[in-house]
C-alpha cells in the first residue's frame, strides 16, 4: 500500500484498516472482526499461502476485489505459531470498545480498533508458542563510535524476565551469538549492513534479524530507560559501557513497543564476563553437537543424552550451563560438591526430583500475570510452587553437611512467601478455569459477599426447579420443562400438542413456536432470571476484584518468587546431574588450575548410550595430555588408524568430558584430572560449507587459522583430519606445520587425528608429541575394530578392508588390492612415493598403465587379476556377470 488510496473512496472500515496498517509496516495485520482475525490484501495472500487456508474476497476497494482470509479466534495461537516459525511478524489488532458504543455514534460508525500487541519471534510469552524446555531469547547488538570500538550484546527472555549483557570484541561476536542462539536479533540498520558486508556475522543463517532505526541505539536514552524500568537504585547505568547502555535501551524500547505499553517484568541486567566461561566457538559447538546436532535437532545431541532435568526452568538452566561451562576451579568445585552430596543422598534426591516433576513454571506464570495475560491457573501455580519450594527447603535442611551451593539453594527456596501460598490455597478453587473473565475460580468460604451472591444465584435456581414442579401440577402437562439458552434465557417448554392449553392462560406469555414444541415465559420466571443474572454478574465482579488483589500480592513478592524459582531450577540441574552420574557410572573430575589432562577409562556419552541401545558395549580409553613437570606445555597426541576405527569418537569424547566437567558435572570416565581449559577447539576436516560459498579447503583453513591465532597454553585443541581438502603434499605440509606450531608456540593440550602417517615422524623431533593408534585385528582378510587406543603408529590404513565392509563390489576390491600390492612393492625401491598416501589412479605405476592401452583385452585383464581364493560363491557369480558385461 505504497500510495494511500483516496480516503473518500473507501468504506470507513477500510479507512481504519489502512490507517492501522500504515503505522505498523512489516507486520501482517490480524484485524479483529467478531470471532475472527481477518487479513486483507497482500497480508491475506501471504497468510493464506503460509497457513494453507482459503483465500477469499470481501468487498471491493477502488473497484477491485479485496483478497481476504480469516482465522478463528479460538485457533489463533496455532496460526500465530506457524507464521512466527516461518519468520513472519504479526500485529494483533483488537476491537477496543463495545460494538454497542459504536452503534450509538451512528449506523455508519466503525468499532474503534487498535493494535494491542506485536508478535515477533523474540517477544513471545504464551506457553503454546514457547519451547517449554528452552529459552526464547531476544538479543540486541549495539556498537558505538568508530570501527574498532567494542560491541555490546544484551539478551532477554521476556517469558522469564532474565536479562543479560556482555561486552564483546568483534572476533567473539559470532561465537557468542551462536552460544546464546537468540530467536530474534535487533541491531541498527547501519550495523546490520556493515556486518553483512564484512561477513563478521553469517546474518542469513542467524535467527530473525530486526533492523531498527539507528536513533534507537543511544547510550543516553538507554541510561534514562534503565533508570525508569528498574526500581530506584536497583540498576546503575554507569556501571555499564556506553555500548551496553545503548543495547539495553534499544532492547527495552523494542519490548515496550511490541507489548504496547503493558510493562514486562525484567530483572536487573546481569553482566556476563566472557572470561568467566570456557570459550567454545561456533564451529566447535557445531562439531561437538553440544546443544543440537549438526542438522539442528536436539535428538542425538550431547544435551539430549545427559539432560535429565524434570522442569522447564531446570532444562533452560541446564542448557545455559552446558553452553557456557565455567573457568574458575572454585566455582566448578562448588557445583561438583552439590552433585556429590546429592549422589550420596540418593533417596532424598529421588524425592526431590519427584517434587520437582510436579512443580509449575513460576517464572513464566509470573510474567504472564505481569503482562495481564495470566489467569487463575497462574495464581494457582504460584501458590503450588511456593508450597513445593518450601517442602524442598525442608528436605534439603534435613541433610547433614550441606555444601555452600546447596545451602544457598535451600535459603532461596525457604524465602518463598508462605503467606502468599496460604492465601492462594484458601482463595482459589481446586481446578480453576483458564480465564478469569467468567469467574468461577474463587473457592467457597473465602469471601462472604461472594458466597452470598452465589447463594442467591443458586437459591433462585432451586426456586426455578420448584417452579417447574408447580407448573406441571397446575397445567397437568407432565412433559413441561423449564430450560435455558443464551437467546431466550429461561423459558418454559411444552410439546406442541399441549401448546394451545397454555396460550389460553394469561399467566403464560408466548415466546416461540417450534415444529414440535412451544415456548413460554411467566412474570415470575423473568424475575427469577433477573435475580440469577444480577447475582452472577455481581459474583463475577467480586471475583475479578479478588483476582486483581491476588495478582497484585504476587507482583509485590516477585523478587522472592523469582529467587525461589531460580533455586528450584538450580536444584533440578544438580539433582539431574547426580542422577545421571549414578545411572551411568560417571566419576567426579578433579579440577584445578594446572595443565593436567588425564582421563582414565573415558567414554563418549552419546556413542556409549547409542551402542547400549543396540546391546553393544563401549570400549573405554585413556588420554593423557598433561603438561610434563619440566615441559613448556601440554602433550600432543597424534592418532592414526583406519577409518571406522574410532578416532573421531575418541577425539570428541575428550572434548566432551572437559565440557561436562567444567559445567560442573561428573564425567563418563573412571577418573579424570583436568586443569581448567580456557578454550576448546574442535575441527573436523572436509565439511562442506557450500551455503556460504566457500570451498571446503578454504573453510578448513579459515577455521585452522582461528585456532592457531586464538588457542592459548590453557586451551584444548581437537583436530580431526585437517588438511584433507587439498592435494596430498599440500595437506600434509599444512598439517605438519600446524602440529609444529601447536607444539612449539601454543603449547596447548591437543589431539590430532590424521591419515598422514608421515606425521608420526614428528614424535622423533618434538618432545611432547606422541603417537597413538586404534588397534585392529585382521581375521581371514577382514578387519576387526577393537576401538582401543594403543601407543604407536598405524602401519596400514586398512582402507580396502573397510571398503569391503562398506559393500564395494568384489571386482573393485580385488583390483584395488592388486594396485596396492604394486604400489607397496614400488614404494620399497622408490622412497619418494613411499612418502604419501598416494591417490591411487593419479600415480598409477607402469604395469597398471599398460592395462589401459587400447589394444589390451579387458577380459584377459580381468581374468588375470581375479584371485579366486578371495571370492565367495556369491562374489564369483557377481564377477561372472561383470565379465559378461565387459565382453
Ligand atoms: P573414525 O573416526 O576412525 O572413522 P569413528 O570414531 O567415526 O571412527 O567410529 C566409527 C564407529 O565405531 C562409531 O560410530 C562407533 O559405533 C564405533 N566406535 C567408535 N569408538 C568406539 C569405542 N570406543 N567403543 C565401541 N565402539 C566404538
Amino acid at each position: 500500500e505504497d500510495a494511500m488510496p483516496e480516503m473518500s473512496a473507501m468504506t470507513p472500515m477500510m479507512a481504519q484498516f489502512f490507517e492501522i496498517k500504515s503505522v505498523n509496516p512489516g507486520y501482517l495485520l490480524f484485524y479483529r472482526m467478531g470471532d475472527f482475525y481477518e487479513l486483507f490484501f497482500d497480508d491475506a495472500e501471504i497468510a493464506a499461502a503460509a497457513l494453507g487456508i482459503t483465500l477469499t474476497k470481501r468487498g471491493k476497494h477502488l473497484g477491485e476485489d479485496i483478497p481476504m482470509c480469516g482465522v478463528p479466534i479460538h485457533a489463533a495461537q496455532e496460526y500465530l505459531r506457524k507464521l512466527i516459525a516461518l519468520g513472519h511478524r504479526v500485529a494483533v489488532c483488537e476491537q477496543i470498545e463495545d460494538p454497542a458504543e459504536a452503534k450509538k455514534r451512528g449506523s455508519k460508525s466503525v468499532v474503534k480498533r487498535d493494535v494491542v500487541r506485536l508478535v515477533t519471534p523474540g517477544t513471545l510469552t504464551e506457553d503454546d508458542l514457547l519451547p517449554a524446555r528452552g529459552n526464547n531469547f531476544l538479543a540486541c547488538l549495539a556498537r558505538l563510535g568508530a570501527d574498532g570500538e567494542g560491541y555490546a550484546l544484551a539478551w532477554a527472555d521476556i517469558s522469564t524476565g532474565d536479562l543479560l549483557l556482555a561486552d564483546l570484541a568483534k572476533d567473539t561476536l559470532a561465537d557468542e551469538i551462536a552460544r546464546i542462539d537468540p530467536a530474534e536479533l535487533l541491531m541498527s540498520e547501519r550495523l546490520a549492513d556493515q556486518l553483512t558486508e564484512t561477513r563478521v556475522l553469517p546474518l542469513d543463517r542467524l535467527a530473525a534479524i530486526s533492523r531498527r532505526p539507528h536513533e534507537s541505539f543511544d547510550s543516553e536514552t538507554g541510561a534514562t530507560l534503565l533508570r525508569e524500568t528498574f526500581e530506584k537504585g536497583a540498576v546503575d547505568p554507569t556501571a555499564f559501557s556506553r555500548a551496553a547502555r545503548a543495547a539495553l535501551g534499544a532492547l527495552i524500547a523494542y519490548v515496550a513497543d511490541t507489548q504496547k505499553g503493558v510493562s514486562v517484568l525484567l530483572r536487573a541486567p546481569k553482566i556476563e564476563a566472557l572470561s568467566a566461561h570456557m570459550q567454545i566457538d561456533a564451529a566447535t559447538r557445531a562439531s561437538l553437537e553440544i546443544l543440537a546436532t549438526q542438522r539442528g535437532e536436539i535428538r542425538g545431541s550431547l544435551r539430549a543424552t545427559i539432560d535429565l532435568t524434570v522442569t522447564g526452568a531446570g532444562a533452560r538452566l541446564f542448557a545455559a550451563r552446558l553452553a557456557a561451562p565455567l573457568n574458575d576451579p572454585d566455582a566448578i568445585n562448588d557445583r561438583l560438591d552439590m552433585v556429590g552430596t546429592l549422589i550420596d543422598h540418593s533417596i532424598e534426591t529421588d524425592a526431590i526430583r519427584k517434587t520437582l516433576r510436579a512443580a509449575p513454571d513460576i517464572a513464566r506464570s509470573l510474567t504472564r500475570l505481569t503482562l495481564e495475560r495470566g489467569g487463575p491457573r497462574d495464581l494457582k501455580a504460584i501458590g503450588k510452587g511456593i508450597a513445593q519450594a518450601r517442602a524442598l527447603a525442608a528436605t534439603l535442611g534435613a541433610l547433614s553437611d550441606l555444601p555452600s551451593g546447596l545451602k544457598s539453594i535451600a535459603s532461596g527456596l525457604d524465602a518463598a512467601p508462605q503467606i502468599l501460598a496460604d492465601e492462594f490455597a484458601a482463595a482459589l478453587a481446586d481446578e480453576p478455569p483458564l480465564l478469569a473473565r467468567d469467574g468461577g475460580f474463587i473457592a467457597a468460604g473465602y469471601d462472604a459477599e461472594l458466597d452470598t451472591q452465589r447463594r442467591l444465584g443458586s437459591e433462585s435456581r432451586k426456586v426455578v426447579a420448584e417452579l417447574q414442579a408447580e407448573l406441571v401440577d397446575v397445567t397437568g402437562v407432565k412433559a413441561l420443562k423449564i430450560k435455558h439458552n443464551n437467546v431466550l434465557g429461561f423459558f418454559i417448554e411444552v410439546p406442541a400438542t399441549h401448546g394451545g392449553k397454555l396460550i389460553e392462560e394469561p399467566r403464560f406469555i408466548h415466546r416461540q413456536t417450534l415444529a414440535n414444541a412451544m415456548r413460554f415465559t411467566t412474570g415470575e420466571l423473568a424475575d427469577l432470571e433477573g435475580k440469577i443474572a444480577r447475582a452472577n454478574q455481581i459474583a463475577v465482579e467480586i471475583e475479578l476484584k479478588i483476582f486483581d488483589r491476588l495478582r497484585e500480592a504476587a507482583m509485590v513478592q516477585s523478587a522472592a518468587l523469582i529467587a525461589a524459582a531460580d533455586a528450584m531450577a538450580a536444584l533440578d540441574v544438580s539433582a539431574a546431574l547426580a542422577t545421571l552420574a549414578a545411572q551411568r557410572g560417571y566419576a567426579r573430575p578433579q579440577i584445578d588450575d594446572s595443565l593436567a589432562f588425564l582421563i582414565e577409562g573415558g567414554r563418549h556419552p552419546v556413542v556409549e548410550k547409542n551402542l547400549e541401545v543396540e546391546g553393544q558395549s563401549f570400549v573405554a580409553n585413556d588420554a593423557d595430555l598433561s603438561a610434563p613437570e619440566s615441559g613448556d606445555g601440554g602433550q600432543l597426541w597424534l592418532v592414526t588408524g583406519p577409518n571406522m576405527g574410532g578416532k573421531s569418537t575418541f577425539l570428541r569424547q575428550n572434548a566432551l568430558i572437559a565440557i561436562m566437567a567444567q559445567m560442573g558435572g561428573f564425567v563418563p570416565a573412571t577418573s579424570a584430572h583436568i586443569g581448567v581449559i580456557d578454550r576448546v577447539f574442535s575441527r573436523v576436516g572436509a565439511s562442506d560449507d557450500i551455503a556460504q560459498g566457500r570451498s571446503t579447503f578454504m573453510v578448513e583453513m579459515v577455521e585452522t587459522a582461528a585456532i592457531l591465532n586464538r588457542a592459548t597454553k590453557a586451551s584444548l585443541v581437537i583436530l580431526d583430519e585437517i588438511g584433507r581438502g587439498t592435494a596430498t603434499f599440500d595437506g600434509l605440509s599444512i598439517a605438519w606445520a600446524c602440529v609444529e606450531t601447536l607444539h612449539e608456540t601454543t603449547g596447548c593440550r591437543a589431539i590430532f587425528a590424521t591419515h598422514y602417517h608421515e606425521l608420526t615422524a614428528l614424535s622423533g623431533t618434538l618432545s611432547r608429541v606422541s603417537n597413538h593408534t586404534m588397534s585392529v585385528r585382521e581375521y581371514k582378510g577382514d578387519v576387526i575394530f577393537l576401538h582401543e587406543v594403543v601407543p604407536g603408529a598405524a602401519d596400514r590404513s586398512y582402507g580396502i578392508q573397510v571398503a569391503k565392509l562398506a559393500g564395494l563390489p568384489a571386482p573393485v576390491i580385488t583390483r584395488a588390492r592388486q594396485v596396492l600390492d604394486l604400489l607397496e612393492a614400488q614404494g620399497q625401491s622408490n622412497p619418494k612415493s613411499a612418502l604419501a598416501d598416494l591417490p591411487l589412479f593419479a600415480h598409477m605405476p607402469a604395469p597398471a598403465a599398460r592395462a589401459a592401452k587400447p589394444d589390451a583385452n579387458p577380459i584377459l585383464d580381468m581374468i588375470a587379476s581375479v584371485r579366486p581364493d578371495d571370492l565367495s560363491p556369491r562374489d564369483a557369480l557377481d564377477w561372472i556377470y561383470e565379465l559378461k558385461k565387459a565382453a
